[in-house]
């Protein structure tokens, strides 16, 4: 069936065709000088649906994340604070301590997600060769110059520069505060600093131009063509990386190889919103990390949950209500496929599946459309047509691209001491001590269990 994805360089839904077997797509990942907010995550749920349904529509991915572990600064146009080393201040260590920290931090959120790992992690870090190579090639084709002690990106020398974002280059110039008095045009941008604004700088590296450390967008041009070549198919990111990252990553990788179009598909994700419509931004106080869902009784598969209920392209207003309403369908999800994991019973009906699988398959292929995927998956649940059998074979098969876990799901075992206190209740009941018996279930729900009454003794549920 033919998939189709929205591409922001072409603003149209295109059927996607990959340049050759494996499909290339890269992601950019997280800087490290933080935990991840939760909006950050949806970007990386959003790019796990993505990799999911290449491989459900039998895709080879070869999927890179990078972890961006150079210092870089706080705002886009080469100014403001270094992060890493606002980190470094805010908790007493070093640069590296806090980059190591935190990428563990980002490595496991990942993974209570759900999240496919990726086939290559690669450290910006661990790529200054890489990088150096490649703004030496920028230079040999004469797209640099060097002022006031740093290598810059003259824009003005690429002819398309710009094109992803549709930049009106001469109404913005006009409309914009230049900062950085080296640049000979507002939208150059830095490839190499030596000239350090920030003198207790402490990631610096010998180069060519003096040591230092590199610029921002350099290090994802260079790793994405070092592990899939230099042109490649999907490349992701949020929305705010349109306009700048992801424009000045084109800029620099073709003007390095001069092959067009560097990348095939751009595919991004619109922003995780507060209350009046304001991005959450780590640089605000208004984020929450995954541990603070946990902390008040959601599991990182509720938020996930939660994301896949409407467009990636659509803003996701966040609310401990739809929190709620999100956990409380998983939940619903998970008792039932747990009921038909004990009961398998009933014939198979080919037909129905293959009709239900179709359905499913050509949502998902509409450019992601998971939200009408997770609809179709209630239907096969609710569907009396449908066997027991054929439910739970509908359902996995649809895991494969939502990630809800439901193939690992398995009835947990009760705590023993819970157990005794049912078995408790339950002789309380029987004398008709109701007080013992309210008790008993406070002390039930307390340690996080439901007990309801049975014609034959009860029935224990984890809450
Ligand atoms: P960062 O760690 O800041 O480089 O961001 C990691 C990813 O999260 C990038 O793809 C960003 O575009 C994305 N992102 C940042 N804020 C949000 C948000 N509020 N909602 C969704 N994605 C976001
Ligand atoms: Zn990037």
């Amino acid at each position: 069936m033919v998939l189709t994805l929205y591409n922001t360089l072409s603003r149209e839904k295109e059927e996607f065709k990959p340049i050759k077997e494996e499909v290339g797509m890269y992601c950019c990942g997280p800087t490290v000088y933080h935990f991840a907010h939760i909006g950050n995550l949806r970007s990386y749920i959003f790019e796990d649906v993505l990799k999911r349904t290449l491989l459900f529509n039998d895709f080879k991915v070869k999927h890179v994340i990078n972890i961006t572990d150079v210092g870089h600064l706080t705002s886009d146009s080469d100014t403001g604070e270094d992060k890493m080393l606002k980190g470094a201040k805010r908790e007493n260590k070093t640069v590296w301590e806090i980059a190591e920290f935190y990428t563990h931090a980002f490595k496991s959120d990942i993974k209570k997600l759900n999240i496919l790992e990726p086939n290559v992690w690669s450290k910006a870090t661990e790529h200054i060769k890489e990088q150096i190579a490649l703004i030496q090639r920028l230079e040999k084709n004469g797209f640099t110059y060097f002022a006031g002690g740093n290598v810059y990106f003259d824009t003005s020398k690429l002819k398309d520069y710009g094109k992803l974002a549709r930049l009106d280059l001469d109404a913005e110039t006009k409309s914009r505060v230049e900062e950085d008095q080296n640049k000979k045009h507002p939208y150059d941008f830095v490839l190499w600093f030596t000239k350090s604004k920030f003198q207790d700088q402490e990631m610096k590296w010998a180069s060519p131009w003096g040591e230092g450390y590199p610029g921002w967008h350099i290090e994802c041009s260079a790793m994405s063509m070092h592990y899939l070549g230099e042109q490649f198919d999907i490349h992701c990111g949020g929305i705010d990386h349109i306009p700048v990252h992801h424009t000045n990553e084109i800029a620099q990788a073709e003007a390095a190889t001069g092959k067009k179009p560097w990348v095939r598909y751009w595919l991004h994700n619109e922003f995780l919103v507060l209350n009046q419509g304001e991005k959450m931004a780590k640089s605000g106080d208004n984020f929450f990390t995954l541990s603070v869902l946990e902390e008040k009784g959601y599991s990182p598969l509720d938020y996930r949950y939660f994301c896949l209920g409407i467009s990636y392209r659509k803003p996701l207003m966040f609310s401990w209500e739809a929190m709620a309403s999100a956990k409380n369908a998983c939940k619903r999800l998970y008792d039932k496929v747990l009921e038909l994991k004990e009961d398998e019973s009933g014939e198979e009906n080919k037909e129905k599946q293959i009709e239900y699988l179709e359905k499913f398959t050509s949502e998902i292929n509409d450019d992601l459309n998971t939200s009408k995927a997770l609809a179709t998956l209630w239907e096969v649940v609710k569907d009396d047509n449908l066997s027991n059998n054929d439910k739970l074979f509908l359902i996995l098969r649809f895991d494969k691209v939502l990630g809800l876990g439901l193939k690992q799901l398995q009835k947990e075992k009760i705590p023993l001491m819970v157990i005794e206190l049912a078995e408790e209740r339950l002789v309380a009941r029987r004398t008709k001590n109701w007080k013992r018996s309210d008790e008993l279930r406070d002390e039930i729900n307390s340690l996080g269990y439901t007990i309801g009454d049975t014609v034959d003794g009860y029935d224990l549920k984890k809450e």
